[in-house]
């Protein structure tokens, strides 16, 4: 190994001078990454502060690994390129970022600079680090286009990143953050391109990830490299004015130390300096000269207890005059985004306002780190509430590209838990859900609306057709395709991982099965019917009456329902009526009269598609109405429908198609082909290019033969679109055979 990577990687000056040291009173916390030598003795000594001993080998091993890879690679700077990943690794860990995470940052360069494989990553570190590092690989990949109507595009794929897993982002905006800090050596018109994307990208994420410090630290370094010479006339007005406000500043210091002594309120006093940029937004907004902004300087006070919030509160407005309507509470009602303290503005000594802002240390840490600090102190469990408003967060990302600028000065944090458990996809028009994980696009349709799920009969997965039973991963855009008279599939309940969608499926499964089922009980009998000469609209309350009492049921409906379910035969119940009608007649033996009854679709649950022969419309079929099963549809040459004739042959009738059918059919297909490469691939498209959606495929390989068989099973309007299929399959040179599977005996 060899010796640490010499120190001093810092070249931008970073330190913000603030307030004079006084007893009492320090500077603001030192800057994560900050002016101390970077090297790896100081990060894993700063590591060993809150990761396990054991831990640390893994983080030295990958350090090894990133040092051997960029061995003789320099920066722009000139420092060797090591020390780069080393402060991006240090930076992390002043976020306190799991082992993982660091291992990500001393290696994000490798691939991208020096080919190292994904596979050498899984070797060495294991998949998780590898997957980071290549989302981190992929994400500098990405182009983004500063031109205002590419924002919302560029942000999408920032969180399909995030998504994924936060700590790719995380470690991205500590590289970022490195990079600006050393942006110096680049060229200039290099310095401001970067400083935009800097500007119109990350400053906003950091800022919606709560990472506050991050979020100031970027727009300033932006604000510097974008406009080096408006930064250089404020940074000097900036350093006159410190000057000026020196006295003002100790003095406020010096009494309020000591009056919070003197209450016994421990306190950490710190003085804030609002950064140039954020000046200069102000000057621009209120159009104001540089003189005429006065809050330039504030106060920080943490204490212990919540308690000593307001106590803290009650010395100061008994110090200075507070300014009237400047108070607010964000401690009793806290931010939506979790952000707690008390703001107060004073009247100082000469009359110049100064901003206290008071809270303890818990909440300065959710302050200034946000999602970074909210991310390590999570609990373990995630339930559906923390996965909820997971994804209200995420959605609040999406809006940035809508945000008024001007909120720079209102600092909002935000604290998320990023459910293990869960993951998170976007519809078309980039509404962000949360689902668990295992969730089918079936899930996600129902998670939408009750109708979508309703209504579903694809889904496509950025953009390709896949089977419902898909399970979805984070990043996913899922479109679902729907059909009007469509209903939800029993089968589904095999497969959705929501208690929601469950449920729904269950009780429209319910509802549409009562009603499809008396529909076709009352078709049957309407035909039924018309083959004895009868019309069912002319039967009177008295037929029905009679009919019912013959029949034991309680209400037309319920024995139009038993009919549909099959439990009884409409032709006998015809029969009936004709024999209550004209009691002499003794038509019951009457032969059955020709007249086929129409599917159009609407059947729903009460009519099923034979599996064993797979009828498509278009088929010659017939009808089996089973007892209590509804109407199985067979194709007229099956020989289990012709085995089933021989046992029953009174409970079948005549079936024709509707012209109007809608909705799609699944049917089986066997192609033989000459084995090769990509042969499944270029079936796989010519079926999907013909609008046909594969629901599963099975492939049949003997290795005496030169040939395969494949068996898909796909869903088709009709045979005419079948035949399309087919037409398309057979262009291939590798297939020898291709037709409709012949049906299970
Ligand atoms: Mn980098």
């Amino acid at each position: 190994m060899r010796s640490p990577p010499p120190p001093a990687v810092g070249c931008a000056p970073r330190k913000r001078p603030v307030v004079r040291r006084k007893p009492g009173a320090t500077l603001e916390p030192p800057a994560p990454g900050g002016d101390h030598p970077v090297s790896l003795g100081a990060l894993l000594e700063q590591v060993a502060g809150y990761l396990p001993e054991g831990e640390l080998p893994a983080i030295r091993a990958a350090y090894r690994f990133a040092d051997a890879a960029h061995l003789g690679q320099y920066r722009a700077s000139g420092e060797p390129y090591i020390s780069h990943p080393v402060a991006v690794a240090e930076i992390c860990a002043s976020w306190k970022l799991d082992a993982q995470a660091l291992m990500a940052a001393l290696l994000h360069d490798t691939a991208e600079d020096k080919g190292i494989t994904q596979a050498e990553l899984v070797e060495h570190f294991g998949p998780t680090v590898a997957m980071l590092v290549d989302g981190l690989t992929k994400l500098d990949k990405i182009q983004f286009s500063s031109r205002e109507e590419n924002q919302a595009e560029s942000f999408r794929k920032m969180l399909l990143a995030m998504a994924r897993d936060i700590r790719v982002i995380l470690v991205k905006l500590a590289d970022r953050l490195h990079n600006m800090r050393t942006l110096d050596a680049m060229a200039a018109d290099k310095r401001r391109r970067i400083a935009t994307e800097t500007m119109e990208i990350y400053a906003p994420i950091a800022y919606r990830l709560g990472l506050n410090q991050v979020y100031r630290e970027l727009q300033d370094l932006g604000f510097r490299h974008g406009h080096p010479m408006r930064y250089a006339v404020l940074n000097q007005a900036l350093k006159v004015a410190r000057g000026n406000r020196r006295d003002l500043i100790d003095r406020i210091l010096t009494t309020t130390t000591k009056s919070f002594a003197d209450a016994d309120i421990k306190v950490q006093l710190y003085g804030r300096e609002k950064t140039l940029y954020s000046i200069y937004r102000k000057m621009q907004r209120k159009h104001r000269s540089f003189a005429h902004v006065q809050d330039i300087f504030g106060f920080r006070v943490i204490v212990p207890e919540v308690l000593d919030c307001y106590r803290a509160l009650g010395v100061l407005h008994a110090q200075y005059k507070p300014m009237p309507g400047k108070f607010e509470d964000f401690i009793a009602i806290p931010k939506l985004n979790g952000y707690q303290s008390l703001h107060t503005t004073l009247i100082g000594p000469t009359g110049t306002p100064v901003e206290f802002q008071i809270r303890t240390e818990a909440m300065h840490r959710v302050a200034e780190s946000g999602v970074a600090a909210h991310w390590l102190y999570k609990s373990g469990a995630a339930d559906a509430a923390a996965q909820a408003s997971t994804a209200a967060w995420l959605q609040s990302l999406l809006d940035i590209q809508n945000e008024n600028r001007d909120a720079a000065e209102f600092l909002e944090t935000v604290k998320v838990d990023l459910a293990p458990d869960a993951v998170y996809v976007f519809t078309p028009k980039a509404r962000i859900l949360a689902l668990p994980r295992g969730a089918t696009p079936v899930d996600f349709s129902y998670a939408v609306h009750t109708d979508l799920g309703n209504q579903t009969v694809a889904a496509k997965v950025n953009g390709e057709l896949v089977p419902l039973r898909t399970e979805l991963h984070s990043g996913d855009v899922v479109e679902i395709v729907t059909a009007p008279h469509s209903r939800p599939n029993p089968n589904w309940l095999s497969f959705v991982r929501t208690g929601r969608a469950r449920s729904k499926i269950r009780h429209a499964l319910k509802v549409s099965q009562q009603a499809e089922s008396q529909d076709l009980g009352r078709r049957l009998l309407a035909r039924a019917l018309l083959q004895q000469g009868l019309r069912i609209d002319e039967l009177g309350a008295p037929d029905w009456n009679r009919l019912l009492h013959w029949s034991g049921n309680r209400s037309q409906d319920e024995l139009f329902g038993d009919i549909g379910l099959g439990r009884r035969v409409a032709e006998i119940v015809a029969a009936r009526v004709r024999l209550l009608d004209t009691p002499d007649a003794g038509a019951a033996e009457q032969p059955l009269a020709r007249g086929a009854l129409q599917l159009d679709g609407s059947e729903g649950t009460s009519v099923h598609y034979a599996s064993c022969c797979r009828p498509i419309p278009g088929d010659a079929v017939i009808g089996y109405l089973g007892k209590g099963e509804g109407l199985t549809v067979h194709l007229q040459d099956c020989p289990q429908a012709r085995r089933l004739f021989l046992k029953h042959p009174h409970s079948w009738i005549d079936l024709s198609w509707s012209p109007q059918l809608g909705g799609l059919f699944p049917v089986s297909l066997v192609v033989i082909v000459n084995n090769g490469k990509g042969v499944l691939a270029k079936l796989a498209a010519a079926i999907s290019e013909h609008d046909a959606d594969i629901a599963h495929v099975t492939m049949d390989e003997d290795s005496s033969q030169p040939t395969i068989e494949l068996r898909f099973l796909l869903d088709v309007r009709d045979r005419k679109h079948l035949a399309d299929v087919l037409r398309a399959v057979r262009v291939h040179k590798f297939v020898v055979r291709a037709g409709r599977a012949k049906p299970r005996a």
